[in-house]
């Protein structure tokens, strides 16, 4: 297989990756700014801000006993890969909300420190702006835009653990895979519409959620419906993943076929589950105990 992406640098033991796509991504970044060395920061910045969020994931996964392989910074954003899950919902939560609270806290410094340093005569008006842009709004977009309840991103993540309060872990993937399913498929349309020419009215929706909205139908076609489309394969296969962790046949746990699961459910004694890749990846197969809880 051709080798697309390079390891940058270790940050607590975690190799971090760069995909070759990345060239393209900064090409667009420094054609998008007048000043090409400001359209170069910014995709620095940006990429950063990426580091640190999935940090934030993998370094909350790590404090319950996970294992961290790496983090690939893509085109189309950042992806930690673990080793294992935390397996309690509780912790799932956690490891999932961790991601955003981290742009949430880099956006709201990025928009405020650069206002208080221009007002105490440190920065000139240009680079103030600029910062509160680049890291500042930039950062409260991948927190809004990661929380949408699109499984397996963030906020999907979010939705399954607060299921599994009430459900078990195969029924609550199911759904919040179906839900992801559902957002990507309604990214895809609309982001055809918009390569197609074809008007949407504006629903005109109040407030940050109808401006979230519009970001979220209108902006970036292409890109969404690559984004779409990496959503929308990546919830099926997870589904997947967690009906052979969980020793499911190829029915749904409502009991009609779903996503064409043709995964045979590992061999399983009661005790212990093999999982499948993409965990098992590393090397050597992992086994796990099946807690029961
Ligand atoms: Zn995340």
């Amino acid at each position: 297989m051709i080798k697309t992406s390079y390891q940058l640098c270790r940050v607590f033991g975690i190799p971090i990756y760069l995909d070759i796509s990345l060239i393209l991504l900064m090409f667009l970044f420094v054609r998008g700014y007048d000043n090409p060395l400001y359209g170069l920061a910014a995709g620095v910045f940006l990429l950063l801000s990426i580091t640190l969020h999935e940090l934030g994931h993998s370094l909350t996964s790590m404090a319950f006993g996970c294992r961290v392989r790496d983090i690939t910074l893509m085109i189309i954003g950042g992806r930690a890969t673990l080793e294992n899950m935390p397996r309690k919902h509780w912790q799932e939560f956690l490891v999932a909300i961790a991601g955003p609270a981290v742009s949430l806290a880099l956006g709201l410094a990025g928009y405020f420190v650069p206002a208080y340093l221009f007002h105490a005569g440190y920065l000139t008006d240009n680079l103030a702006g600029f910062i509160m842009y680049s890291v500042g709004k930039l950062n409260l977009m991948l927190f809004g835009f990661n929380l949408l309840p699109a499984f397996p991103m963030d906020g999907g993540r979010i939705l399954r653990s607060a299921l599994q309060v009430r459900m078990s872990r195969l029924r609550a993937t199911w759904i919040a895979s179906r839900i992801g399913r559902f957002l990507a498929g309604t990214m895809i349309f609309f982001a055809l519409c918009n390569i197609l020419g074809i008007n949407l009215p504006n629903p005109r929706i109040p407030g940050a959620v109808g401006t979230l909205f519009w970001h979220f139908i209108s902006d970036g076609s292409y890109f969404k419906l690559l984004i779409g489309w990496v959503i929308f394969s990546a919830a099926g296969s997870e589904y997947r993943q967690v009906l052979a962790e969980e020793g499911g046949g190829p029915r749904a746990p409502f009991g009609f076929p779903f996503f064409g699961a043709k995964t045979p459910p590992p061999p399983d004694d009661g005790k212990a589950v093999v999982s499948p890749p993409p965990y098992a990846r590393g090397g050597s197969t992992r086994v796990d105990v099946r807690k029961e809880d």
